[in-house]
């Protein structure tokens, strides 16, 4: 199995080179060249998430140095569970929930796969990969968790000072060894340009392996398509009916994984993303017209993105914005939304939101009530609502319980550094000797 990048300029590579290269050379992302026919009855005997994720990603891996380790690989990266859980008693809404990771987001099913199979391909390499993540705080927390004290590998974290949350900031700085975190001072923007300029530098990449984890990676993609066939097949199973999924997004990575399992052949219906107040995609889905913008800060601040990367990875499925309506809605919610979602249902349901997934659970309640009783719908939850308490606290007036693994993250000691955000600092950063 071959990936193609979806600018079209650049050759065709085999999985673990698409992992290990992050973006393709020409810009664009990298996707199948082909689809794998995976119906249900491709997970025939697949009861866990493992065992779901090795039928799922060893067709992907096929003809690749990586094809005999995925069973491992999959054991090591899905070793926390993704239930899913009934909203009320004896409803038809449930909701799937994916923050049981050491960093209580779904970006740790992504990056605890990118990480088990990086270090499997590095093995051998005299010289350490550098992996450079800019975070605007989810990302780079899971992306340490993940790669913390795996040999061969060092991790950058680069985060605008001031800009994150102190949960997420502890996330980004507990870690030390092979894990470094840096403070820069500047925005969200300025990091990733640093990244960016970092990964075209002659000199950077005359002395360093330089790689990137970020969420256009396919290897965080893929795995992402797991827990949508898991549970599209455990409610086709219990039911007989191909489930709906709403989902938080922001650069598109979770819905383009959903979209592709539906592709494969898993049974699911519906697609339907839920947005913030960046409205770029249920924008160009009802005008046609793409628009990319400069994103605003809201309450669902991992998914405060104005120009969604994976948004080409859509486009390479769907050409023209007809067949994209065809295939996915989207709806934009606001701040004020999203507050009165987050205490509404905690009143009417006892569930707890975070402020993503409370834009799931916003577009589900303006739904029709035909098309609510219809389906069987799930909301995605993206992310345990601890993480934002100082948030969530005040709209439901009950204190959230930390989740054992984010407790433990407080009980690490912290290290980080200050960065101008300029290269020749990062350079010199990177050129710094580093315990080990
Ligand atoms: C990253 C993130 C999102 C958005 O996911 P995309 O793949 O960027 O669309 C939603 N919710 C949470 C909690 C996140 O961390």
């Amino acid at each position: 199995m071959k990936f193609q990048s979806t600018r079209g300029h650049s050759p065709s590579v085999s999985f673990g080179t698409a992992l290990a290269q992050g973006l393709a050379p020409d810009g664009g992302l990298y996707v199948p060249e082909q689809w794998p026919a995976l119906g249900p009855a491709a997970f025939d005997g697949a009861a866990t998430l493992p065992e779901v994720a090795e039928a799922l990603i060893a067709p992907f891996a096929a003809g690749d140095p990586l094809a005999g380790e995925i069973r491992a690989i999959v054991r090591e990266a899905f070793d926390f569970p993704a239930p899913v859980m009934p909203v009320a008693r004896g409803g038809k809404l449930s909701v799937l929930e994916l923050f049981h990771g050491p960093t209580a987001a779904f970006k740790d099913f992504g990056a605890r796969f990118l990480a088990a199979s990086l270090s499997r391909l590095r093995q051998g390499h005299a010289k350490p990969l550098n992996i450079l993540v800019a975070t605007s705080g989810d990302t780079g927390g899971a992306v340490a968790a993940a790669f913390h004290r795996r040999p061969g590998i060092e991790v950058s974290v680069l985060f605008p000072r001031g800009l994150v949350s102190p949960t997420q900031e502890r996330q980004l700085t507990c870690w030390g060894d092979n894990v470094h975190s840096y403070r820069v001072s500047g925005t969200f923007d300025d990091c990733q340009r640093l990244v960016k300029e970092a990964f075209v530098d002659p000199g950077l990449i005359a002395r360093y392996d330089l790689s990137s984890a970020n969420s256009i990676n396919l290897g965080r993609l893929l795995p992402q398509a797991v827990y949508y066939a898991a549970t599209s097949l455990a409610i086709q199973r219990a039911y007989g009916v191909t489930p709906g999924f709403i989902i938080p997004s922001g650069n598109l990575g979770n819905s383009v994984a959903c979209v592709w399992a539906r592709k494969l052949g898993l049974p699911i219906g519906r697609i339907v993303l839920a947005h913030n107040a960046n409205h770029t995609v249920p924008d160009y889905l009802r005008s046609g017209d793409w628009q990319p913008r400069a994103s605003v800060p809201t309450l669902a601040s991992a998914m405060d993105v104005g120009t969604p990367s994976n948004m080409e990875r859509l486009r390479a499925l769907f050409p023209d914005v007809g067949s994209m309506r065809d295939a996915v809605r989207a709806e934009s919610v606001s701040d004020e939304e999203i507050r009165q979602r987050i205490a509404h249902d905690f009143r009417a349901y006892g569930k707890t939101w975070c402020p993503h997934t409370a834009t799931a659970a916003e577009v589900f309640a303006r739904m029709p009530q035909s098309e609510r009783a219809n389906a069987r719908w799930v909301l995605v939850a993206t992310a345990h609502p601890a993480k934002f308490r100082e948030i969530v606290e005040p709209l439901t007036g009950q204190q959230i319980e930390m989740p054992e693994s984010l407790a433990k993250l407080f009980t690490r000691p912290v290290s980080c550094a200050d960065l101008s955000p300029e290269l020749a600092a990062l350079g010199g950063a990177l050129g710094r000797p580093r315990e080990q």
